[in-house]
């Protein structure tokens, strides 16, 4: 991977924590693609966000979820900024708070598709790109899981955990089935974390409501994440591959 300015592609870039990711890509210099899927206006806030700590930005519109249109993000990326460096598959929704056994299963099928499916798409992209059998350049994928890989959100919702559980095992494997031909796959399991994302799950107000019970007593920022995700793309994990990064405050 070249050391002066790596260029970077980030899925769900437009808010939270895909925003501070690549808003910490631009502070290092790095020339990144911040994806979104509909809010253009804040991915364009991002962009400008990004410059402004010394990168260069530009904002791609795909749906993770749609196949061609995520491939369609990658070629924008390679016309824009030549050779791929690193990629953070960030992109994730959740469902409404809910028990088992009244989700429907369209439910778990777009959960799946977004957060699974979705992050397999966009990471071979990457992959195929990166690895040195190919004529890339090496490089280094994060996969964004959550904590709840591990905790299983029961009365929450199993269905997004599960499909955390994918990924954790994708970085497992990943990082262990690229590792020799020149691409890193390492995971970051955010805990709570303060943005949009709980408005979604039907409760805008999670992040404060369980900060005192968290072992820090707060919740997480998303630079915070950024700052764990922005190592694990850098030279500084250079012999780090198939780990999990809890960014949690304990929890
Ligand atoms: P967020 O604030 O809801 O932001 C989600 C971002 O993903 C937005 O930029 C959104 O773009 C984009 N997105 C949603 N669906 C997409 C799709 N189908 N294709 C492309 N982009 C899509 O979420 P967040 O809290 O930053 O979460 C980011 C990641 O961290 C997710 O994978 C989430 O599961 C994980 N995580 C978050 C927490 C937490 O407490 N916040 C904890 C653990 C793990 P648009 O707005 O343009 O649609």
């Amino acid at each position: 991977m070249s050391a002066a300015s790596k260029h970077i592609v980030v899925t769900g870039a437009s808010r939270g924590i895909g925003r501070a990711v690549a808003v910490a890509c631009g502070a290092r210099g790095w020339r990144v693609v911040v994806n979104y899927a509909r809010d253009a206006e804040a991915a364009q806030d991002t962009v400008r966000a990004a410059i402004a700590a010394g990168g260069q930005a530009l904002a791609v519109q795909a749906d993770v979820s749609d196949e061609a249109q995520t491939r369609a993000l990658f070629a924008a990326a390679d016309a824009a900024y030549g050779p791929l460096d690193g990629f953070v598959a960030n992109a994730g929704i959740v469902a409404p708070v809910g028990r088992f056994l009244d989700m429907d299963a369209a439910r778990w099928r777009r959960l799946f598709e977004v957060n699974v499916v979705g992050l397999m798409v966009s990471t071979q992209e990457a992959a195929r790109r990166m690895v040195l059998s190919r004529g890339g350049p090496g490089g280094s994928v994060v996969l964004i899981s959550s904590a709840a890989a591990r905790l299983g959100s029961p009365d929450m919702y199993v269905d997004y955990a599960a499909s955390k559980g994918a990924v954790d095992t994708l970085t497992l494997g990943l990082g262990r089935e690229l590792c020799a031909d020149g691409v890193r796959v390492n995971g970051v399991r955010p805990g709570i974390i303060d943005t949009d994302i709980h408005a979604a799950a039907g409760e805008p107000d999670r992040a404060a409501r369980m900060a005192p019970g968290l072992p820090m007593r707060r919740a997480g920022r998303a630079e915070e994440v950024a700052e764990a995700v922005a190592f694990l793309l850098s030279d500084a994990s250079s012999y780090m591959t198939g780990a999990i990064l809890d960014v949690t405050g304990g929890r």
